[in-house]
């Protein structure tokens, strides 16, 4: 639900603003980074963290089908949101064993990209690291069907490229992956 006080301001443009100020109260209409003009509080503009995986068992990677929006019913790469007091590396553990019920090892990070993410009239920016884990050998996958309505292996040439969820950054992920494996994707 959209706070009545953001009527009028367009989506991508909240990225940027701070309507109040947190720490005062005063309405400010920042755009970030800035200072607050009543107390003075500075105020920065910080992508929040998420952790994705690439599990990868042969030369298949393990993507989901969401349940939820944003892109419900779009194929993901399973992770999800750092709590703030979570490093990455931790939030990927938590999330794989929550989302699929697999315990993974970490074998490297892929790399880290940066999003925007939409849901009920409010955007932000998103810091997303992707690591490469190995869920050991044959995994069985139990998923969350509140999260995720179906799990699929696929190798590099049957990635369903085109019916991908933030495909601004999913797609070059699933890429990156595929040209490291010595593949190409279709
Ligand atoms: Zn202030």
């Amino acid at each position: 639900m959209r706070c009545p006080c953001l009527v009028g301001v367009p989506y991508l443009e909240l990225v940027h603003q701070l309507p109040y100020c947190p720490l005062c109260g005063s309405r400010i209409d920042l755009v970030v980074p800035g200072l607050c003009g009543s107390c003075g509080a500075a105020h920065y503009r910080n992508a929040r963290p998420t952790a994705g995986a690439l599990v990868v068992s042969g030369d298949k990677v393990l993507l989901v089908r969401r349940a939820i929006d944003p892109w419900k019913g779009h194929w993901d790469i399973p992770g999800g949101f750092c709590n703030g007091d979570e490093l990455p590396a931790h939030a990927i553990r938590r999330e794989i064993q929550e989302e699929i019920g697999l315990d993974i090892d970490i074998t490297g990070l892929l790399g880290m990209w940066l999003d925007t993410y939409e849901l009920d009239g409010s955007t932000f920016d998103t810091l997303n690291c992707y690591f490469l884990v190995d869920p050991g050998p044959d995994p069985i996958v139990h998923l969350d069907v509140s999260e995720n309505i179906e799990a699929r292996w696929f190798t590099a040439s049957e990635l369903p490229i085109g019916d991908i969820a933030f495909p601004k950054h999913q797609r070059e992920i699933l890429t990156t992956w595929a040209k490291q494996s010595g593949s190409q994707v279709v």
